[in-house]
């Protein structure tokens, strides 16, 4: 089984959250494993568990060029074992960017498929031709979120961080948040932050409980106005307090998902939505990886992972 470290919780003391008597804390999944970190290392776990007992050697996987599921993917894989084929969308570009190149050094086969095809991924005539090509695999889908994947992601919450009033996360399939929301204490607020653009995620998010049938615990919500232009677009606003965090408190973000929901946090804390004495814990779910990449591709610097 995958295994984990101690995952630190950090204070965070910005005069923001200070005046207004909130305390924030920051708990860090990034830090949290060799074997692949952040959130994909609680949505892999019970998933490679699965694949061995049910006698797979191979897991197939999907995700584009920059994709956090991808790299944790082929480590974990790597780490326990398995061969890993990952589905890339799109056509392949030379020289691998870091994603895509590290993935294949932990032994990850990458099959390109232009984006009209990675659309059908999930018909069945399109799994057959990928079963033919790459034989027998146990199957993961893009972005990782699947009943085990919710399972593993009830397990993020220790005993200590049940006495926080609230919890945020990022959100991008919704897996972790529904993990999170079974797992909550019945009286803690969890606020998710999407990183993607448009009202959509709500249903998408009924749909993950359905899917598993669970009701949506109460205390949930869903902000949907903090994506910053969209999935995996940024302002200038976010670049800037991505650098103001990791100077001030050496805790590195990234742009796609942790920097959008933390700074949608302060902007709440800003709007006044907190009452004095509350406690907040941010969810730190990782995805630093693929900060180098951004970096190259937008020329822009961002922190490294530690
Ligand atoms: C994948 C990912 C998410 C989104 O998780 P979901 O379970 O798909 O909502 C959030 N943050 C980071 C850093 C991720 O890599």
């Amino acid at each position: 089984m995958l295994s984990q470290n101690h995952t630190p919780s950090q204070k965070i003391e910005h005069p923001l959250f200070q005046d207004n008597g909130v305390e924030l804390w920051v708990k860090r999944l990034d830090l949290i494993s060799e074997d692949a970190s952040g959130n994909k290392f609680f949505k892999l776990k019970y998933n490679l568990e699965e694949a061995k007992r049910q006698g797979y050697s191979q897991i197939l996987t999907f995700g584009g060029a920059y994709s956090n599921h991808i790299f944790a993917t082929a480590k974990a894989c790597e780490k326990e074992g398995l061969s890993s084929i990952g589905i890339i969308r799109g056509e392949e570009t030379l020289p691998l960017n870091p994603t895509l190149s590290q993935a294949k050094e932990f032994g990850m086969k990458l099959c390109y498929v232009d984006r009209e095809s990675y659309r059908k991924k999930t018909e069945p005539s399109f799994l057959e031709k990928l079963k033919k090509q790459w034989g027998e695999s146990y199957m993961i889908p893009e972005g990782g979120t699947n009943s085990l994947a919710i399972q593993g992601t009830k397990d993020i919450l220790s005993k200590e961080d049940k006495s926080f009033d609230n919890l945020a996360t990022s959100i991008g399939t919704g897996g972790t948040f529904t993990g999170l929301a079974l797992s909550k204490n019945p009286n803690q607020t969890l606020l998710g932050f999407s990183s993607l653009k448009g009202d959509f995620i709500h249903r998408e998010i009924d749909q993950v409980f359905n899917s598993i049938r669970e009701t949506r615990p109460e205390k949930t919500i869903i902000l949907d106005q903090f994506h910053f232009g969209g999935y995996g677009k940024i302002k200038p606003e976010l670049i800037d307090f991505i650098h103001e965090i990791y100077q001030k408190y050496q805790l590195p973000l990234d742009p796609i998902y942790t920097g959008k929901a933390l700074l949608g946090l302060f902007k709440l804390c800003q709007d006044g939505y907190f009452e004095a004495g509350k406690r907040i814990l941010f969810i730190h779910t990782g995805g630093l990886q693929g900060n180098a990449g951004f970096s190259q591709r937008m020329g822009i610097k961002l922190p490294l992972s530690e």
